[in-house]
C-alpha cells in the first residue's frame, strides 16, 4: 500500500480551500488518499481576505446570492449550484438583510459567504476519508526544495516554528496587499493616509468633514464610498483614476454567452490582436442591441471564453491589453451589486462624490512625521486630468489608497515566494502581474521549465492564464489542480 501523498497549501481562501476540498472528493471517489496541510494564520476555511469575517456588511458579493459559486467543487446535478442560496434561506440571512436585496434578488455581505464557506469546508474536511485535512494556522515563511529517496518535494517553514514536508506544494496565497503608487510613497505612514483599505478599522482615523482623496475606482473605491457614507461622512470625497471609470451595476437578467470569439483562430504562428478583438466586441454588442440582448450577454462570452482569447494573444499583445483596455475591461467585467453601484451613482448626482480621470503627479504633507509633525495635517496632491497640459493641486484631510491588490510585489512582500525566486522555482510572469505557470498551473522556474510538483492557483497566475479572479473562475482551476494531484 503506498503511503499517502503528502500536499502543503499555503493560503486557505477560495482557492487553497477549493484545491483541498477537491482533493477530499478525489479520495471519497476512490484510489487515492493524501495528508492535506492547509496553513493560513486565518481562522477560517475559505474566505481568505475577501470574506472575512468581521469586515463592514455594506461590502457586498456582486454576484446574487443564487450564482455564487460553491467551493466544495459540487457539481450543480449534486446541488452545487444554488447551494449558498439554500444556505441564506436556511440561516435567515435575508430576511436579516433587506437592504441586500434589489431588482429581486439578494446580494449578501461578503462576510456572509465567507461564513457559508467556512461552514461548508469545515463539515467536508472533518468527514472521515482517505484525505486528511489539517489546518495549520500559521504563516509560511520559506519554502526550499527537499530531494529524497521517494522524489524530489519541498520543505516548507512555518512562523512558529514548525517544519511541512510535502511531495507537492499548491501557492494559493491571493490577493496581496495593495501598494502604494509611487507618486505616494513619500506619505506612506501619514496617519490620514490609508495605505491598506482592507485592513480592520483602517477608514476610522478619517473624519466626518473631512476632504478625502480617494486613488483609484474601481470596487474597492466602492466599498470605501460605501463604508464612509455609511458612518455619516459629510465633508466633501474626490475619487481619481487614470479613466475616471466607475464599476457597471450587475444588469437584472442573467447573462447568458452570445458569442464565438474563439472561433476562427488566427493561424498558428501568428497572436490574435488585441484591436481586432475590439472592433469584434463592438461588432458583436452592436448585434446584440438590434437583437434585442443586453450588452452583458457580449462580456459574459468574452467572460467564458478569455482563458482561450488569453492564450491566444502574444505577450506584446497582452500589454497593450493591458495599457489601453485594463480600465474599460475592469469596469466591466467587475460589477457592482445594484445597490452599490446606486450608491456611488446618487453620491455623485448630489455632488459628495467627484469622480476625476487623471494622472497622480506629486504629493505631500506638511506636517508629515518626516517633517516633525504629527501626521495629521493636510496633505497636497497634484494631478494631471486626462488629456490636459496642466495641472491641478488640491489640499485634502485623508487619503484612502483603492487601487486594488499590490500583484507586482508579492514577489518581494511574501516569504514564500521570495525564497522559491530566490531558487529559481518560480519567476514572476512577463508582465509582472504574478507567478508564471503553464497550462496546468505547474510553476515554471527561472529556466522556463515547469516544476511538476509546484502548483499555483488564484489570482496570482492571471498573467499566464487571463482572468482567475472572481470565485465561479477561481472554482474550475483549484478543481483542475486537485484532480492533477489525484492522477498522480
Ligand atoms: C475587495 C475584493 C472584493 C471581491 N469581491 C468579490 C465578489 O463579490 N465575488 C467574487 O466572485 N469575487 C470577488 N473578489 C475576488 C476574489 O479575489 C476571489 O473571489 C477569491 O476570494 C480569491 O481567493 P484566494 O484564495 O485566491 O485569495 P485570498 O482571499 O486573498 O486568500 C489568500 C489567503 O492566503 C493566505 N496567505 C498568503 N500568504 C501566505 C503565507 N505566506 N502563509 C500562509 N498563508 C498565506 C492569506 O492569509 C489569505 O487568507 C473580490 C476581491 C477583492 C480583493
Amino acid at each position: 500500500m503506498p503511503r499517502p501523498l503528502r500536499i502543503v497549501i499555503v493560503g486557505a481562501g477560495v482557492s487553497g480551500s477549493g484545491v483541498a476540498a477537491g482533493l477530499v472528493r478525489a479520495g471519497a471517489a476512490g484510489g487515492f488518499s493524501a495528508e492535506v496541510e492547509l496553513v493560513d494564520p486565518r481562522p477560517s476555511f475559505g474566505a481568505g481576505l475577501t470574506y472575512a469575517a468581521g469586515g463592514d456588511p455594506r461590502h457586498r458579493v456582486n454576484v446574487p446570492s443564487v450564482r455564487m459559486a460553491s467551493v466544495t467543487g459540487r457539481t450543480a446535478a449534486e446541488g452545487g449550484e444554488e447551494d449558498f442560496h439554500r444556505w441564506c434561506l436556511e440561516r435567515g440571512v435575508l430576511e436579516a438583510d433587506p437592504a441586500g436585496w434589489a431588482d429581486g434578488l439578494h446580494y449578501p455581505a461578503r462576510s456572509v459567504f465567507g461564513r457559508y464557506l467556512d461552514e461548508r469546508l469545515r463539515a467536508l474536511f472533518a468527514a472521515a476519508g482517505p484525505v486528511r485535512v489539517t489546518h495549520r494556522r500559521d504563516r509560511a515563511v520559506a519554502a526550499r526544495r527537499l530531494e529524497s529517496a521517494q522524489g524530489t518535494g519541498f520543505v516548507v517553514e512555518l512562523a512558529g516554528g514548525r517544519v511541512l514536508e510535502a511531495d507537492a506544494l499548491v501557492l494559493c496565497t491571493g490577493n496581496p496587499r495593495p501598494e502604494l503608487p509611487g507618486v505616494l510613497a513619500g506619505l506612506a505612514g501619514h496617519r490620514r493616509v490609508v495605505a491598506d483599505p482592507r485592513a480592520p478599522g483602517a477608514l476610522d482615523p478619517i473624519g466626518r468633514t473631512d476632504r478625502v482623496l480617494i486613488v483609484g475606482t474601481g470596487l474597492t473605491m466602492a466599498d470605501a464610498v460605501s463604508t464612509l457614507i455609511g458612518r455619516g461622512h459629510r465633508g466633501p470625497l474626490t475619487a481619481l483614476s487614470r479613466h475616471g471609470l466607475v464599476p457597471r451595476s450587475r444588469p437584472v437578467g442573467h447573462a447568458e454567452s452570445w458569442t464565438d470569439f474563439a472561433a476562427d483562430p488566427p493561424a498558428a504562428d501568428q497572436s490574435v490582436r488585441v484591436r481586432d478583438l475590439l472592433r469584434r466586441v463592438r461588432a458583436a454588442v452592436a448585434d446584440a442591441g438590434r437583437q434585442g440582448r443586453p450588452w452583458t450577454d457580449v462580456l459574459e462570452s468574452l467572460r467564458l471564453q478569455n482563458a482561450a482569447l488569453w492564450a491566444a494573444l502574444s505577450i506584446d499583445e497582452r500589454r497593450r491589453f493591458q495599457r489601453h483596455l485594463r480600465p474599460w475591461w475592469d469596469a466591466h467585467r467587475f460589477q457592482a451589486a445594484p445597490q452599490v453601484a446606486r450608491l456611488v451613482a446618487s453620491t455623485q448626482a448630489d455632488g459628495r462624490l467627484t469622480l476625476l480621470a487623471g494622472r497622480l503627479v506629486a504629493a505631500s504633507a506638511d506636517d508629515h512625521p518626516s517633517g516633525g509633525g504629527d501626521g495629521a495635517g493636510a496633505l497636497w496632491v497634484v494631478h494631471r486630468p486626462r488629456g490636459g497640459e496642466t495641472l491641478v493641486g488640491r489640499t485634502y484631510d485623508a487619503l484612502v489608497n483603492c487601487t486594488g491588490a499590490g500583484h507586482g510585489a508579492s514577489f518581494r512582500r511574501n516569504p514564500v515566494l521570495t525564497t522559491l525566486a530566490g531558487q529559481g522555482l518560480i519567476r514572476p510572469d512577463p508582465l509582472g502581474m504574478g507567478v508564471e505557470v503553464d497550462g496546468r498551473h505547474r510553476a515554471l522556474d527561472a529556466g522556463g521549465r515547469p516544476v511538476s510538483t509546484l502548483f499555483v492557483v488564484g489570482p496570482a497566475t492571471r498573467g499566464s492564464l487571463g482572468e482567475v479572479v472572481g470565485a465561479s473562475e477561481i472554482v474550475p482551476h483549484a478543481l483542475a489542480v486537485a484532480e492533477a494531484l489525484a492522477a498522480s
